[in-house]
């Protein structure tokens, strides 16, 4: 479910947007001015911000600018009543992602924020096709991983294993876990194929390095994380 903040000071508009939106499952917070923008901004997380030009106290394309400078990754949809190129161009100068003209059809709304969300999905992945974890990088895209800057090559399971640590740091995964995410089958407590798994997975990124990253939890199941040297 997406969490839409919805900036606007006039009350109808902002019912009639909210009501329609919510009926499309989004969950949405009404501001009816730059200052509570700003507020609710602050203490919850958004997937798409719908901005009013015209606020009471602060204009439209300020408060996207401001909102820019703290998070550049937040999709813009600004609403204008004027119909005037130079709000446009200054919306988009002000980091607005798209704007709309009112009066608009809904219809029309929630297609350019769909098309938003839809972007930033693609944006986000771009910018997340690596796994960090201390020195160890993971790159989702070309399946290299490295450690201190030294490719380390692993075979399509190991890999998918260390993925699967690298998604969960600091968590302790138990050997059910790793066997229903990386192999697809139930854990059979009579083998010990993932011991012998994660014992490869470590020989290659472990062995002559400073620390260890995989660490056994007894009784448990496995934990990436700092290690204090072995
Ligand atoms: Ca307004």
């Amino acid at each position: 479910m997406h969490n839409i903040l919805l900036v606007e000071d006039e009350q109808k508009v902002a019912a009639f947007i909210c009501k329609g939106l919510k009926e499309q499952g989004y969950r949405v917070n009404v501001a009816n001015d730059g200052a509570a923008a700003l507020r609710v901004f602050h203490t919850a997380t958004f997937d798409l911000l719908v901005l009013d030009v015209m606020l009471p106290d602060m204009n439209g394309i300020d408060l996207c600018q401001k909102i820019r400078s703290k998070n550049s990754a937040v999709p813009i949809l600004m609403l204008t009543a004027l119909d005037e190129v130079q709000n446009k161009v200054a919306g988009l100068k002000a980091g607005a992602d798209d704007y709309l003209v009112k009066p608009f059809h809904f219809t029309e709304l929630l297609a350019r924020l769909e098309a938003l969300l839809r972007r930033q999905a693609v944006v986000q992945l771009n910018e997340n096709n690596t796994l960090t974890f201390e020195d160890l990088k993971l790159d989702l895209w070309t399946s290299i991983v490295e450690r201190a800057g030294k490719e380390i090559n692993l075979t399509a399971k190991e890999f998918t294993l260390l993925e699967l640590f690298m998604r969960h740091p600091n968590k302790v995964l138990s050997r059910e876990f790793i066997a229903e995410r990386v192999w697809n089958i139930d854990f059979d407590t009579g083998t010990n194929f993932i011991d012998v798994y994660v014992n490869y997975l470590r020989n290659k990124i472990e062995k002559g390095f400073k620390s260890k990253l995989i660490h056994t939890v007894i009784g448990m199941g496995y934990v990436l994380k700092s290690g204090s040297g072995k």
